[in-house]
């Protein structure tokens, strides 16, 4: 099988040849023309074959690649790549969980191609044109490696419109459900709204930053803000806090939060469930708190919004580090994929500063195992935060003891 040719221009071969899956259009000296999606082959100027991808005339990025190699890219080639990535995951995932993340993008070597399994119901994002004109062979590669009650198609982030298409939902295979599904993770139970919920329903990506409130959070009031479906909330409580109140805009998040805690045999106080804006709760209220998880919605989608975005993370974070009880933690999160774990500590580093208060960073977090980045590829690296302890305002070295 042959496909059309984009031509580098001479010298421009040298990030395909460090396996970065994407080809910019100021590298190209001819390209074929043709419809977004297309398969070409990418050569350089010297006539040697680099790789096979997806063509995009209206994208910046106008070849995405699928495979260095000279190979087919139908079903048998997704099904390779989707029946290994959720074998190994498997594998590592924690006892007692049925949810993760089978296939992330370019990070498990698919650009734009976003495959969730909840419990056999399997949601599909795709986020390009490439990915998109390879619905249907992705799906049934899906289908035979995974064995779905359903997949549901959740092209609906905002994404697709830079790549020149439509947002897209509904179901691809199988019947979607009635109800919200039930999940577990490491043996705790959650639900999530495929059809409905932000994303692709769950933070999977969180799973990690979870286990860890979980085993820190004994005897402890924690505040969860931008709580969404409140995993840090019942992880806490599992953990054993005596207090946790979940903070969230939505209110149908915060309706699956309640059905969280039931399904979790936790027992909700009038506090619990608060709808509210973040900022304005962080102003308002002056209850303070021995663990405090700050995990907003990106704040930044594009570089030219970072600098608004890091005086967003910084104000949540300086409210953050005012209402936490001397000795007591912090998890500040940015999930912006503009803004990295330095640029982000810079911001801490910035707020802690402006209110005095004695930090320290415990440890940093990432996504979970099952989303990985791709060695070649950094830029699949979107979430970053921190765990903190923080010391007495004003204090100019962190105490131990108190
Ligand atoms: N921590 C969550 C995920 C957070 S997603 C988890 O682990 O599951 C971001 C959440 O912030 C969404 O639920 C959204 O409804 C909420 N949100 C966004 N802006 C908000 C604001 N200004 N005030 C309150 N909630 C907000």
């Amino acid at each position: 099988m042959t496909y059309p040719v984009v031509e580098l221009k001479p010298g421009r071969e040298k990030s395909l040849l460090a396996r970065h899956p994407w080809v910019f259009s100021g590298a190209i000296a001819r390209e074929p023309g043709g419809e977004p999606g297309d398969l070409v082959d990418v050569f350089s100027s010297r006539g040697e074959f680099l790789a096979r991808g997806a063509y995009n005339p209206r994208s910046q990025i106008r070849v995405r690649v699928f495979t260095f190699n000279d190979e087919p890219v139908d079903v048998d080639f997704f099904a390779r790549v989707i029946g290994d990535a959720a074998r190994w995951k498997r594998a590592l995932l924690p006892e007692d969980t049925n949810a993760y993340r089978v296939c992330f993008s370019e990070g498990d070597g698919l650009p734009g191609v976003i495959i969730d399994d909840y419990a056999g119901h399997v949601v599909l994002q795709l986020q390009t044109a490439g990915a998109d004109r390879r619905r249907e062979d992705i799906v049934s590669a899906i289908e035979r490696e995974l064995s779905p009650r359903v997949v549901y198609e959740r092209s609906d982030s905002g994404f697709r419109l830079d790549e020149g298409l439509e947002r897209q939902s509904g179901t691809l295979a199988g019947d979607a459900p009635d109800d919200i599904v039930p999940i577990r993770e490491r043996g705790l139970h959650y639900f999530v709204d495929i059809q409905h919920g932000q994303k692709t329903g769950f933070y999977l990506d969180q799973r990690d930053a979870r286990r860890l409130v979980e085993r820190i959070a004994e005897g402890k009031s924690v505040l969860n803000t931008f709580s969404y479906t409140c995993g840090f909330g019942v992880a806490a409580l599992v953990g054993g806090a005596r207090r946790v109140v979940n903070v969230d805009g939505s209110g149908p998040a915060l309706d699956i939060g309640r059905r969280n805690y039931e399904a979790n045999k936790l027992a909700a106080g009038e506090d619990s469930f608060i709808e509210a804006d973040v900022f304005d709760f962080l102003r308002e209220d002056e209850e303070t708190f021995d663990m405090i998880v700050l995990d907003p919605p990106a704040f930044s989608k594009s570089q030219a919004s970072v600098p608004r975005a890091l005086r967003g993370y910084k104000e949540i974070i300086m409210r953050g580090l005012l209402r936490v009880n001397p000795g007591g933690y912090v998890l500040a999160f940015s999930c912006s994929g503009h803004v990295d774990a330095g640029l982000f500590q810079k911001v801490i580093f910035g707020a802690a500063l402006d209110v005095g208060a004695s930090v320290q960073i415990l440890s940093r977090l990432t996504h979970a195992i099952d989303h990985p980045i791709n060695i070649y590829h950094p830029e699949g690296e979107y979430l970053c935060g921190y765990f903190l302890r923080v010391g007495r305002p004003g204090t100019r070295a962190p105490r131990y003891d108190d």
